[in-house]
C-alpha cells in the first residue's frame, strides 16, 4: 500500500495525492474484497461538514478524500503543508474509465438526472473501446429507494460505482450501503460529473482552472447556486483565522 499523508483540513480529513497516486491507489483496492469509498472534497464540503456531524463523520470514515477544490491547497499551505496538485472528481471519471477498459472492471453510474447516466454511458463507452458499463440508473438518494438500487447494482455485478447525487448526499448513500454492496469494490461521489461528460454543464476554460477561478465560471453558468456558493468566503475567512494550531471538532 502506498503510504499517504492526511491533513486535517478544518475537521475534514483530505488526502495528499496526486492524480497519478489516487489510480494507484485504486488498482490495490481493485483488488481488496470490500467496498472503497472516495470523496472528491472541495471547500463546499468542508465548510458543509461544519454544520453536519454526520457528513464529516462519513468522510471521516471514507478510504479516500482527494484535494477536489483549489482552496484546500491554500488550506493546507496556511496550516504549513503542501498538497501537491488538485485531484479534481470531473477528469477522474474519465480516467477511471479508461483504467477500467484496459482492466475489464464492470462499472454501474448511478444518479444525475433521468437520462444523463444512460447518454454518458454511451459516450465513455464510444471514447474507451472495451468499457463495460453494466448499468445506469438515476434513482434518488431517498432512503424509501435505497433497497431497490442496491438490488439494481448488484444484480449488475458491478466492480466500480460512480454515485452522482451530489454532496453530502451521495458520499451519505455510499457509506449507508458499504456493507451490501459484495461485489463493488471502489465507490465514488461523483457530483455533477455525469454533467460534464454529457455536455449538460460545461466546466471552466483551462486558464480559469489554472488561476483558480473555476467557481466564478461555475457562479456565472450557474446563478442560483449562489446561496450555496457563499461557502466559498466563508472557507477562506475559517482558514485566514483559524489558528493551526488549535482543536477541531472530531
Ligand atoms: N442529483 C440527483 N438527485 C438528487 C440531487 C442531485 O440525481 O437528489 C444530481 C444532479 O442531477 C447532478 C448531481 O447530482 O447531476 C450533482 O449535483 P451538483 O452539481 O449539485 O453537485 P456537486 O457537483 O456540486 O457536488
Amino acid at each position: 500500500m502506498i503510504p499517504i499523508e492526511t491533513f486535517d483540513i478544518l475537521g475534514v480529513p483530505v488526502h495528499a495525492v496526486t492524480m497519478t497516486q489516487t489510480l494507484a491507489l485504486v488498482e490495490t483496492y481493485m483488488a481488496e474484497p470490500r467496498v472503497h469509498q472516495i470523496a472528491t472534497v472541495n471547500p463546499e464540503f468542508v465548510m458543509a461538514a461544519q454544520a453536519d456531524p454526520a457528513f464529516r463523520q462519513v468522510l471521516q470514515s471514507a478510504d479516500l478524500c482527494l484535494p477536489d477544490g483549489v482552496g484546500l491547497l491554500y488550506a493546507a499551505r496556511r496550516i504549513g503543508r503542501i498538497l501537491p496538485e488538485r485531484v479534481p472528481g470531473s477528469e477522474l471519471v474519465y480516467l477511471l474509465a479508461e483504467r477500467a477498459a484496459a482492466r475489464g472492471w464492470s462499472l454501474f453510474l448511478l444518479g444525475a438526472a433521468p437520462g444523463v447516466a444512460e447518454e454518458a454511458a454511451r459516450i465513455l463507452c464510444a471514447r474507451y473501446p472495451g468499457l463495460r458499463i453494466v448499468g445506469t440508473y438515476a434513482g434518488s438518494p431517498a432512503v424509501g429507494e435505497n433497497d431497490d438500487i442496491v438490488r439494481r447494482i448488484n444484480d449488475s455485478g458491478a466492480a466500480m460505482l460512480f454515485v452522482a447525487y451530489g454532496a453530502p448526499k451521495q458520499d451519505k448513500w455510499i457509506e449507508r450501503n458499504r456493507q451490501n454492496l459484495p461485489a463493488v469494490r471502489v465507490a465514488v461521489g461523483v457530483g455533477g460529473s455525469l454533467d460534464f461528460v454529457t455536455g449538460r454543464s460545461v466546466r471552466a476554460p483551462r486558464w480559469m482552472q489554472d488561476w483558480g477561478l473555476e467557481w466564478l465560471h461555475r457562479l456565472y453558468k450557474e446563478p442560483w447556486r449562489w446561496r450555496r456558493m457563499l461557502a466559498l468566503p466563508r472557507f477562506a475567512l475559517r482558514v485566514l483565522f483559524t489558528r493551526p494550531d488549535v482543536d477541531h471538532p472530531q
